[in-house]
């Protein structure tokens, strides 16, 4: 897991989101310094970052890890949306989530919201990447996401099904 921003990270942000997948995928989670930036991922005219160039680069720069997770501030966008809050190649090795469209704003509650919002889609997408598809079930961390305002009302972690599912697509990765 590594910081890729244009800013500083938020102070505890980078731990917050580490502390969880590890808890929730029981895997050892590293969060590792990265010097460099995937700036060819940029997109000047939309002035926003092309995920699939972004996946690969992290891929490339990772090459020995299981799973990478980039965490950026910059927005993202695939080609045919205007945004995403996050990408991950489907039982790939590489995911992305960004913090650009999660704050709540100023007040003394955003940085716990922002944090709350972020663990979910980093989960979420490294959840992609273990090859978990959308789930229907209430409060599952895999349901769809289109705005803020689902992230916010769906839970921390994975419903019974895809806990089962993760677990099998782990036993595989072996
Ligand atoms: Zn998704
Ligand atoms: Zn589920």
């Amino acid at each position: 897991m590594c910081w890729i921003g244009e800013r500083e990270a938020q102070a505890g942000l980078i731990d917050a989101v580490r502390a969880h997948v590890a808890t929730e995928l029981r895997v050892p989670v590293a969060a590792g310094f990265e010097p460099d930036r995937p700036e060819e991922a940029g997109d000047a005219r939309r002035g926003q970052y092309e995920t699939g160039r972004i996946l690969k680069w992290l891929e490339s720069r990772h090459a020995g890890a299981a799973k990478v997770l980039g965490l950026t501030d910059v927005d993202l966008f695939i080609p045919i949306l205007t945004f995403v809050f996050g990408e991950a190649q489907l039982g790939g090795r590489a995911a992305v989530v960004s913090t650009a469209r999660l704050s709540p704003g100023n007040g003394s509650r955003g940085p716990r919201v922002l944090a709350e919002r972020l663990r979910k889609e980093a989960l979420h997408e490294l959840g992609h990447a273990y090859g978990l598809v959308h789930c229907g079930s209430r409060g599952c961390v895999m349901g769809r996401s289109p705005g803020v305002a689902e992230i916010d009302l769906k839970g921390p972690s994975f419903c019974t099904d895809c806990r089962l599912l993760y677990d099998e697509a782990r036993r595989h990765a072996r």
